[in-house]
């Protein structure tokens, strides 16, 4: 199979009644026309075999958690997913891997209505990179450097499950198999919150999505905005399967997990009831787990109200 049957065969579409695109696979470059009023958010993130999953990790998973983590950012920002481009680095043209992984990516795409308008295809170490462009109206994306003090901070969904799931994979310790199965739906196939993010426009002062630790990537709001917080560390919504683990390692992992792909957001607390509003009409669930200060760092509370200190490191690829 060449390069140019393999893009035909597994990535072209025909007569996609959706089409957005005025121009999509097959020339030099894809024209998108911009609409009146409306700004593009534009956000690029790549997979590694053995750096970001496992060699031999399904297909159709991984289709779907490559355009995942990229509809994650655009739902951070409150951006509506319009198109993206797939920059594919395969060791060999393998028909059933290919068949398996664009229907899992096709699956989510089509989901949000999002159309692959193009890319590049190379011969290499398996590598996917997937660059999305969304909008939103001008002015009205959520972004890190706008938390204000005394915002409440929530994060949606549940947090650690994913952690859990990859720590067992890493023989850190051991799962039974039913609680390390369901932990890893969280890791294979993470559900981007679109539709919460687009609710939260206009509502949320600030908001990021949840890839490297909760802690970690609060920390970046928490740093541009000029901020710090407190936070209720026993609130934090652990995954159904972490529940069912130690309080510490609970608190580990929804503090430090990774591949959650939650929103952690901030609001003023005169807008609580519409945030809740927003989280019922994304069908997503949202749960209060501290507030920003003006004292810069990070204060983890336990239940009691006692000042709880934890080594705790997000993810870092250089550290
Ligand atoms: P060029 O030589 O101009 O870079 P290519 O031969 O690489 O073009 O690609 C031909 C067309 O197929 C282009 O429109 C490109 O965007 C598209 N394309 C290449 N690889 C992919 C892919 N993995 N998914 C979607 N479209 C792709
Ligand atoms: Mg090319």
């Amino acid at each position: 199979m060449s390069e140019f049957d393999l893009i035909a065969r597994y990535f072209v579409r025909h007569a996609h009644p959706k089409n957005r695109a005025m121009l999509g696979i097959g020339d030099d470059c894809a024209l998108l026309l911009q609409q009146d009023g409306m700004q593009t958010a534009i956000s690029s993130d790549m997979l590694v075999e053995g750096r970001h999953f496992f060699a031999g990790t399904d297909a159709y998973k991984l289709g779907h958690k490559s355009l995942a983590v990229n509809l994650s950012d655009l739902a951070a920002m409150g951006a509506e997913p319009v198109a993206f481009t797939l920059a594919l680095s395969l060791p060999k043209a393998d028909e059933q891997w290919l068949e398996k992984f664009s229907a899992g990516l096709f699956a989510l795409a089509d989901e949000h209505n999002c159309e692959l308008i193009g890319g590049d295809t190379t011969k290499g170490p398996l590598n996917i990179c997937i660059t999305i462009f969304g909008q939103t109206p001008i002015g009205t994306a959520l972004r890190r450097d706008t938390a204000q003090i005394g915002d409440d901070i929530w994060v949606s969904g549940t947090l650690g499950d994913a952690r859990l799931a990859l720590g067992a994979m890493h023989k850190e310790y051991e799962l039974d198999a039913k609680t390390l199965n369901a932990a890893a739906v969280s890791l294979h196939t993470p559900q981007p919150r679109v539709a919460l993010g687009l609710a939260l426009r206009g509502v949320a002062h600030s908001a990021l999505d949840v890839s490297d630790g909760l802690i970690g990537d609060l920390g970046h709001i928490l740093k541009k905005s000029g901020l710090g917080a407190t936070l209720n560390v026993d609130t934090l919504p652990a995954g159904a399967m972490l529940q069912k683990q130690s309080v510490e390692m609970r608190r580990r992992f929804t503090l430090a997990g990774g591949d959650d792909y939650e929103l952690c957001f901030t609001a003023p607390a005169s807008r609580r009831e519409e945030v809740l509003g927003a989280a019922l009409a994304a069908n997503t669930s949202v749960t209060r787990i501290g507030s920003t200060e003006a004292t810069p760092g990070t204060r983890l509370l336990d239940s009691d109200g006692k000042i709880l200190d934890l080594q705790l490191a997000s993810f870092d690829h250089f550290a």
